[in-house]
């Protein structure tokens, strides 16, 4: 079924996996190219890519006899190619606080990437303080504070349903009094209404302006890798209401069909910051384009 190939490691599937990867050799002719374009496609790459990254394999092979191991090392390449320019670590400056907005769609995986962020932060020695400023969501401000917690940093909370923009702004007095690095900013992800929420989050911008004309300083998009194609355009959505300057993949642990990976690294360019693999403290990793095309091909 799609489902099944379109796992990482899909290509064992049609090349042959109980064979030794050395021995069985096939030829690269159209069937074969048209196999892989379809486990691709379906690996979530999208059809451009897919087809792209295909061709760019079949270049000088056509016709030739090529072992698994060969062609896995080959289509391992191609994508780790893509992925390469967007493996960046997320920028930290002098800057005191550097702030980051975090924005994204509810049960994308904010409030677990920024008490993730928050400890890393802390472990290499960077004060941190954070401001939940989804206030419409109780819920998601006391998850943020257990995250708090867990992460040994404080977490700035006004009532519910109080101005975000006008918690920012304290937030962002706090964190210039205390002296804090970084100033982490969660924002709500409600789509539903797009109006509200651009206004939302270009308030929360204007008032962080007033404390410091360059914040803020990076705008996280934290995407559910689950979610396929969606994240595409939830990519484009984000973009048109915040400043977007890099990503945070979440839920790449699991089944997730990471080649929407590939093609959000096509289209748009944008750094992969981190990847969420699980939901512990730990379970946020630095983006690895040699570890990635290796498991989605492997
Ligand atoms: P928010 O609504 O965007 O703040 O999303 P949450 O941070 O509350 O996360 C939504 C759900 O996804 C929670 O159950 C998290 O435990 C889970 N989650 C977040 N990141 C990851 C991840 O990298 N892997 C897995 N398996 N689950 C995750």
């Amino acid at each position: 079924t799609p489902e099944e190939t379109a796992r990482p490691g899909f290509l064992g599937r049609i090349l042959g996996r109980s064979e030794p990867k050395t021995v069985v050799r096939r030829t690269l002719d159209d069937d074969m190219l048209e196999q892989l374009e379809e486990l691709l496609i379906a690996s979530d790459m999208g059809v451009d890519t897919a087809l792209r990254v295909s061709a760019n394999l079949a270049e000088g092979r056509f016709g030739k006899k090529l072992s698994t191991e060969e062609i896995q090392r080959l289509l391992s390449g191609e994508i780790a190619r893509i992925m390469e320019p967007v493996a960046k670590p997320m920028p930290l400056y002098a800057r005191k606080p550097q702030v980051v907005l975090v924005v994204g769609v509810n049960g994308s995986g904010k409030t677990t990437t920024i008490g993730k962020l928050a400890s890393q932060f802390r472990a290499a020695g960077k004060s941190v303080v954070i401001a939940a400023g989804d206030t419409f969501r109780a819920a998601a401000v006391e998850q943020l504070q257990v995250w708090g917690d867990r992460a040994g940093v404080p977490v700035l909370t006004a009532p519910e349903g109080s101005d975000p923009a006008s918690l920012a702004f304290d937030a962002m007095e706090q964190a210039q009094k205390d002296g804090a690095d970084l100033l982490m900013i969660d924002t709500a992800g409600r789509l539903q209404n797009r109006a509200d929420l651009m206004e939302e989050l270009a308030k929360i911008v204007r008032v962080i302006r007033k404390k410091d004309p360059d914040a803020p300083h990076n705008t996280l998009l934290v995407l559910d890798a689950t979610t396929g194609q969606n994240a595409l355009s939830q990519v484009e959505t984000f973009r048109d209401l915040a400043d977007v300057s890099g990503l945070v993949m979440t839920k790449l642990d699991g089944t997730a069909k990471g080649g929407v990976l590939v093609a959000l690294a096509d289209r748009f360019g944008l750094p992969i910051h981190a990847i969420g693999v699980g939901e512990q403290i730990d379970d946020l990793q630095a983006f690895d384009p040699e570890d990635f095309a290796q498991a989605l091909t492997g």
